[in-house]
C-alpha cells in the first residue's frame, strides 16, 4: 500500500469541500481498480482562517472518515504560502499532492501523475501542471507573460509561466522541499529551486466548482513582487547602479558648472557651488543607499524567524 496525501488549502471554500472529497474518492476507486498496487488518499485540508462554515464542513468529514480525513486550522488568514508550508510539514505520504479545493487542478489528473512518478523507466520526481487555455482577460494576460520574462530575466531560477501549484511530489522532493527554511515563501520559486526532474502535464484551464477566487489584481501584483524580493537581488543593484550613474553625471555638470562660472561668470552668486553641491551629494547618497540597502535585504530575508503559520486546532 501507498500512501498519497493531497493537500488542499480552503479559504472560505464552504460550498467547495466535500464536493472535492467526492469527486477525488471517485478518482481514487479509479486508481485503484486500475492498478495492482493499493494507493490510498491521505486528506490533508487547511482551513487558512476562513469567515464562512469551512471549518465546520472539514470537522464533520473528518468524523464520517477519521482515518482518511485531517485538517489543520490556522488562527488567522495566513496566505495559500503557509498553508502549503502547514501541509507539506505535515503529510506523511510517500507521494504528496498539493491542489486547489475548487476543482480548477482536476483530479483525474492525478492518474497520470501517479503513473508518471511510478514509471521506472522515466526518472522524474515530481509531476507540474500546466494550465493551456484559462479565459483571463488581456491585461492579465500581459502582466502575467511580462512578470515572467522580468523574474526569470532577475533571478537564476527560471520558473514557466502558466504552471499552477497542482503537483504530485516524490517524498525525497518533499523532504527537500521542507529543509529551506525561508519565512518568506513563494512556493513556485521554491519548487523550481530544489531542482529535480521535473515533468509537466498540459491540461486546459477550467471555471470553479463553485464559490470565488479571491485574488484581486493587487493580490497579484503584491505576488509578484515577493517573487522578485525572494529570488533576486537585481533591484538591489539597480539602485547601486543608478546611484553610480547620477553620480558621475554630477561630477561632469559640476565641472561644467565650475568652468562656466569661472571664465564666463555664473547666474545668480552661489548658484553654481550650490547646484554642485546638490547634484554631488545626491549622487552619492543613492549609492550609499544602494550599498546600505544590499547588506539591509539579505538581513531582513535571514532574521526573521516567526512561524509561518499558526494553528488554531488540527486534527
Ligand atoms: N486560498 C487559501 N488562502 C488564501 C487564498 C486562497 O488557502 O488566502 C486557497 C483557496 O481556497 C483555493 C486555492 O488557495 O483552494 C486557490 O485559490 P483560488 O481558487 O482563489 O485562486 P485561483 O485558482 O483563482 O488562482
Ligand atoms: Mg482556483
Amino acid at each position: 500500500m501507498k500512501t498519497i496525501s493531497l493537500i488542499v488549502p480552503c479559504y472560505n471554500e464552504e460550498p467547495t469541500v466535500e464536493l472535492f472529497y467526492d469527486t477525488t474518492e471517485k478518482v481514487f476507486d479509479k486508481l485503484n481498480a486500475s492498478h495492482e498496487e493499493h494507493y490510498q488518499p491521505d486528506y490533508l485540508f487547511i482551513n487558512d482562517g476562513s469567515a464562512d462554515k469551512t471549518l465546520d464542513v472539514m470537522r464533520k468529514l473528518n468524523s464520517e472518515h477519521p482515518d482518511e480525513v485531517h485538517y489543520i486550522s490556522f488562527s488567522r488568514n495566513f496566505g495559500k504560502e503557509s498553508a502549503f508550508a502547514a501541509g507539506l510539514s505535515n503529510a506523511h505520504g510517500d507521494y504528496v499532492a498539493v491542489m486547489d479545493v475548487d476543482l480548477q487542478d482536476p483530479p483525474e489528473l492525478l492518474l497520470q501523475m501517479v503513473d508518471i512518478l511510478e514509471d521506472p523507466k522515466q526518472d522524474y520526481d515530481v509531476v507540474g501542471c500546466v494550465q493551456t487555455s484559462r479565459k483571463q482577460n488581456p491585461i492579465r494576460a500581459f502582466l502575467s507573460a511580462s512578470f515572467y520574462k522580468i523574474i526569470n530575466k532577475m533571478s537564476k531560477v527560471q520558473m514557466k509561466q502558466n504552471v499552477r501549484d497542482y503537483r504530485l511530489m516524490s517524498r525525497k522532493y518533499v523532504d527537500a522541499i521542507l529543509k529551506l527554511p525561508e519565512y518568506n515563501r513563494f512556493s513556485k520559486g521554491l519548487f523550481s529551486w530544489v531542482g529535480f526532474n521535473t515533468k509537466y502535464l498540459e491540461y486546459e484551464g477550467r471555471p470553479r466548482a463553485a464559490g470565488e477566487t479571491s485574488w484581486s489584481i493587487f493580490q497579484l501584483f503584491e505576488y509578484s513582487m515577493e517573487a522578485i524580493v525572494d529570488f533576486s537581488d537585481v533591484p538591489l543593484k539597480l539602485a547601486t547602479f543608478v546611484g553610480i550613474v547620477t553620480f558621475f553625471l554630477s561630477v561632469i555638470g559640476l565641472f561644467f558648472v565650475v568652468i562656466r562660472a569661472m571664465f564666463f561668470g555664473g547666474s545668480v552668486n552661489g548658484w553654481a557651488s550650490m547646484v554642485s553641491i546638490i547634484l554631488l551629494l545626491s549622487g552619492v547618497q543613492l549609492f550609499s543607499l544602494g550599498i546600505l540597502g544590499t547588506y539591509i535585504g539579505k538581513i531582513y530575508l535571514e532574521t526573521k524567524h516567526r512561524p509561518k503559520f499558526v494553528i488554531a486546532e488540527k486534527r
